[in-house]
């Protein structure tokens, strides 16, 4: 067996450590007699690991009791259309800043449903900043204020949030866990699982509680926050499996210090990456500097042939998953919290090497 270096925006690298304890317990889950797979989620086995993934979500993130937990389905993408569905039924309005992809399917989501203000964007220059806001162009009127955290597909990343007093929203799919962040601050705050928490399929959603129960009519069972909220996520038959390896991740990230120790890790790899990047003859990173994400660090070469190849000769070299995304075009590593810092170096080297080669 031979493990790759592997660089993909998701779904991406566990921690191998998870892994081997997931493959430990396959066949059976302590004295159960049986895989968590093949476990009633009413059982008091998986009560119990649903209520320690819940534990170790508030103690790593520091959750303050007014907030409930949930572990839903449907990927980020349908937090796209929960959140103006629960959030906006007040004045039917929010404000977006559009920062990429996910940002603007999200405000398009909304738009389905309520009256979206897109205060600000940074389209023009391909998504490669976060924009300066102006208050004024924010709604008095908005019932919450959304924002994507952390952009997997452009590489930037917030630093300051917004200044306003609407409930802010926000997207942390690529950057869960990966820096401390105050959760007071926020409304709500939604991770598809599948960046750095998990396997695909689960989805961490914390909402302030002050914020549910004020749906549209219109909002189906399984979209309401409540319906979840009431029920433990277990209104239905949850994500099983996905929620235990979630919580396997999560004791990794406890074994490690917790994240105020991997946002140590994750900026000195970050660090090694876009030093080389800034000092490079060949590469160079897309981003500017102050809003360089933590997580996805996208550069080209400037030349589509240079880039392929180097694409190809860096798979061949075990380190896969680097092309860039296709609006972007050049390469992306992403380096979540279960890269390594030896598999950033080792990548930085091999870098160096075909720079040397091919200049
Ligand atoms: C991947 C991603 C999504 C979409 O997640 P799905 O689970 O595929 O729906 C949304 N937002 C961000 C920031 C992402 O990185």
């Amino acid at each position: 067996m031979s493990r790759v270096y592997n660089f993909s925006a998701g779904p991406s690298m566990l921690p191998e450590e998870v892994l081997k304890k997931a493959q430990d317990e396959m066949l059976e889950y302590g004295k159960s007699g049986m895989s968590v797979m093949e476990m009633s989620h009413r059982s008091k086995d998986y009560q119990e690991i649903i209520d320690s993934a819940e534990a170790l979500v508030r103690e790593l993130m520091n959750v303050p009791d007014n907030y409930k937990v949930m572990f839903l389905q449907g990927g980020g993408s349908t937090q796209f259309a929960m959140v103006p569905l629960n959030f906006a039924n007040k004045n039917k309005k929010a404000d977006y800043v559009i920062t990429g992809q996910w940002a603007k399917k999200a405000a398009a989501e909304a738009e389905r449903y309520i009256t979206v203000n897109r205060v600000a964007s940074s389209a023009d220059k391909t998504f490669s900043y976060i924009p300066k806001l102006d208050k004024s162009t924010f709604s008095s009127d908005a019932d919450y204020f959304y924002i994507c955290y952390n952009n997997t597909i452009y590489g930037t990343r917030y630093t300051q949030l917004p200044e306003t007093d609407k409930p802010i929203i926000a997207d942390i799919s690529s950057c869960a866990m990966s820096e401390v962040i105050d959760v007071t601050k926020f409304g709500m705050l939604f991770a598809g699982a599948q960046k750095n928490l998990g396997p695909a399929g689960v989805t961490l959603v914390i909402v302030r509680e002050d914020l549910l129960g004020d749906a549209m009519d219109i909002t189906p069972t399984m979209l309401n926050y409540q319906t979840h909220a009431d029920n433990g996520s277990m209104y239905n038959t949850p994500p099983t499996y996905g929620i235990y390896v979630l919580k396997l991740v999560l004791e990794w990230i406890k074994s490690k210090g917790g994240i105020a120790e991997l946002q140590k890790i994750n900026e000195a790899k970050a660090k090694i990456l876009y030093d080389y990047l800034d000092s490079s003859k060949m590469f160079k990173g897309t981003v500017v500097p102050e809003d360089r994400s933590l997580m996805n660090a996208p550069f080209v070469t400037g030349n589509e042939e240079l880039d392929a190849k180097f694409v190809a000769e860096a798979k061949a070299a075990g380190f896969v998953n680097l092309k860039g995304h296709r609006t972007v075009g050049g390469m992306r590593a992403s380096i979540y919290n279960a890269m390594p810092v030896e598999g950033v170096k080792a990548l930085v080297e091999f870098m160096k090497k075909f720079e040397s080669e091919n200049m």
